[in-house]
């Protein structure tokens, strides 16, 4: 072979490696990593989010059910993030412990303890005038049968949604004041919020909206509902304007008498309220088969669909603040 043969069979086996490694590397930003998601979030920290859901979820939570060590660990991760985020607290505490008695959910287990995890952010008039108090349960079924509940969109989904609103508030100043309540023992009979409603920890005179976050990170539709304007109908401006703008299939409905099991009115945290003569907006997927099921898992939720659910909450919270002021005054 010349040497100038050889060198042209060098530059051109050059040529082909590189080639190669451009397809490699191209096939590798395909198929190796795929994006998680396109959808670029306006309002909210999305990695945060689905970080946080995520860890909410582990196993290594064993399903987070009320009064067990897995439990207090989420409650940590949750006030973690309460702290960092320098939210307000009642009491000088953001835990506010309540008694589950025997009998409220298993006649035969002992009392026990459950924390509600609370903090606001101050509007124009701190701790005065009318207030938007926005819930989510972070407690889920635990461990049955030898299965861990992971529960990740019932309600790691929601928790970490309200923590991405606080967020939010936290770098744009509200109107009102917007109180944050991770509620605890929802699955065994909604305590948490019960505890909260009766407790005095707020004055609920001053509570003039509920906006309740349970299961909003899984819907291969692009579906999220918000139940609630049947029974308050001076509600339906609000949702109406945000169906037209949230970067998700806003569906009305769930929350009339004759749907029976699918009256979602006293499905969730959001009943307390109601009763209480408190307006509420629900938000939450439909059911699904990881509902109440251990492949309720983080891998099984719509990544995608949950950042989009994240920015609509936190426009819904923008609208209630608004509002709020157009009914208080
Ligand atoms: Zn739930």
């Amino acid at each position: 072979m010349s040497q100038k043969r050889a060198f042209a069979l060098a530059a051109l086996l050059g040529l082909v490696a590189a080639a190669l490694a451009w397809w490699l590397i191209s096939m590798g930003r395909e198929s190796g990593e795929p994006h998680l998601t396109s959808y670029e979030p306006q309002y909210i920290d999305g990695p945060a989010m689905l970080n946080l859901a995520e860890t909410l979820s582990s196993d290594a939570l064993e399903g987070r059910a009320a009064a067990t060590a897995g439990n207090e660990a989420a409650r940590g991760f949750i006030l973690k993030r309460f702290e960092t985020l320098h939210l307000r607290q009642f009491r000088d505490t953001y835990q506010h412990p309540f008694a589950i008695l025997p009998g409220e959910d298993d006649p035969d287990a002992p009392p026990r303890t459950g924390v509600n995890i609370v903090g606001w952010v101050a509007g124009k008039t701190p701790g005065e005038g009318p207030a938007i108090i926005v819930t989510a349960h972070y407690d889920h079924l635990g461990i049955k049968d030898g299965e861990i509940y992971n529960g990740a969109d019932d309600n790691a989904s929601g928790t970490a949604a309200l923590i991405a609103v606080a967020e939010y508030f936290t770098h744009h100043a509200p109107e009102h004041d917007v109180i944050f309540a991770a509620v605890d023992a929802e699955e065994i009979g909604h305590l948490g919020s019960k505890d909260f409603v009766r407790a005095g920890i707020v004055d609920m005179d001053r509570v003039a909206l509920n906006i309740n976050f349970d299961m909003v990170s899984r819907s291969a539709a692009g579906e999220l509902y918000v139940a609630g304007t049947s029974h308050y109908p001076q509600l339906l401006p609000l949702v109406e304007q945000l169906s037209g703008e949230a970067p998700v299939t806003l569906l009305t409905g769930h929350d009339t008498e004759e749907l029976g099991y699918n009256d979602w009115t006293y499905a969730s945290d959001h009943a307390s309220f109601h009763r209480a003569g408190i307006p509420f907006l629900y938000f939450g997927v439909e059911d699904h088969e990881g509902y109440h099921d251990p492949s309720d898992d983080y891998a099984n939720i719509t990544h995608e669909f949950y950042l989009r659910a994240g920015d609509t909450l936190v426009m819904a919270a923008i609208a209630a603040d608004a509002w709020v002021a157009s009914v208080a005054n």
